[in-house]
């Protein structure tokens, strides 16, 4: 059975990265990148998103070759998003210094003849007018996930509230879901923003893995164990796109399939921590891919 069609919008971004191994600068990332690069090993993606006139083609010409439609993705008068995070030595907290919205703030996305029909969609890290506007656009999905992050709960709050109220699927890491409850322990602040919309929601810890939340289900996936790691900007982003990707791979969202595209998820998030910016995404080939799922079973499962 072939796979469905992904929609994902997202952000396309020059990121300058303070990393504890030194400074990366003009480094294109963007949550539509990191995204669409994780999904394409699993469904053909349609990207949705907005570069400025300073994007390098070949990067738009190299998702194309790996099977992201580039159609969506428009090129404006102007400045590429850019984005500025420093990392603490730890690689976990990470401040962001600058966001520079550029093309973003006025960018009204429009979807591409036959992409409104995408029956698996991710609004990517954007802000959640962008992802209303595009949810406005999309007929009969079969799944919708969303992410976000604090600069959006803080500054959004009303918008992402619209947002939460038309999606299936949340995906957000532990300090956003903790910002957005307003309470501090993982599995209340789950329950209280599943009661604003979302019928699931997974939260992403890191290097302490990912949980699933459901009305009846919790389940629990580990990162996998590195000893190298580089640069975790974009393993979110990394991790939302391969989990959509295998729904829309398997074309189901029952609990089975979504367990496992957990596992997915984790394991592409894994090598984007491998390399600064999309170094390792752009070099990955599938053998890796299932070699490192195997590894990931293998970690918790205790034999008989
Ligand atoms: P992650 O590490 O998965 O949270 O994603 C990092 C990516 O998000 C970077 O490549 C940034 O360009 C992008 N990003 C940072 N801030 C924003 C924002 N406010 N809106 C959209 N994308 C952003």
């Amino acid at each position: 059975m072939p796979a469905s069609p992904l929609l994902i919008v997202g952000s396309m971004a020059f990121d300058d990265l303070d990393l504890p191994s030194g400074q990366a600068r003009d480094v294109v990332g963007g949550s539509c990148t990191y995204a669409g690069l994780a999904a394409s090993h699993f469904a053909p993606v349609r990207a949705v998103a907005v570069v400025g006139e300073d994007f390098p083609q070949a990067t738009l010409d190299d998702l194309g070759k790996r099977g992201v439609d580039c159609a969506g993705i428009e090129r404006a008068k102007g400045k590429t998003f850019r984005w500025w995070g420093r990392y603490a030595d730890d690689l976990v907290s990470r401040t962001t210094l600058d966001t520079q919205l550029n093309v973003f703030a006025d960018f009204k996305p429009k979807l591409p003849a036959g992409y409104s029909e995408s029956p698996y969609v991710l609004l990517g890290n954007i802000h959640p007018a962008l992802q209303l506007e595009v949810l406005a656009q999309i007929k009969k999905p079969r799944l919708v996930a969303a992410d976000t992050m604090n600069f959006w709960i803080s500054g959004e709050r009303k918008l992402l509230g619209q947002v939460l109220e038309k999606i299936d699927l949340l995906v957000i890491n532990d300090e956003e879901l903790r910002q957005l409850a307003e309470i501090h322990n993982l599995t209340r602040a789950a329950r209280a923003v599943l009661k604003l919309g979302p019928k699931r929601l997974i939260v992403k810890r890191g290097e302490f893995g990912a949980l699933l939340f459901d009305s009846d289900d919790t389940f629990f996936v580990p990162a996998y164990p590195l000893e190298d790691e580089v640069d975790p900007t974009g393993a979110g982003d990394s991790f939302a796109g391969a989990l959509l990707g295998y729904l829309a791979q398997k074309d189901a969202t029952d609990r089975a399939t979504l367990r496992q595209a957990l596992h997915t998820g984790a394991t592409v998030a894994s090598f984007c921590v491998e390399a600064v910016g999309t170094g390792r995404l752009t070099t990955l080939e599938p053998g890796a891919i299932r070699m490192r799922m195997g590894e990931l079973r293998a970690l918790v499962h205790p034999g008989d």
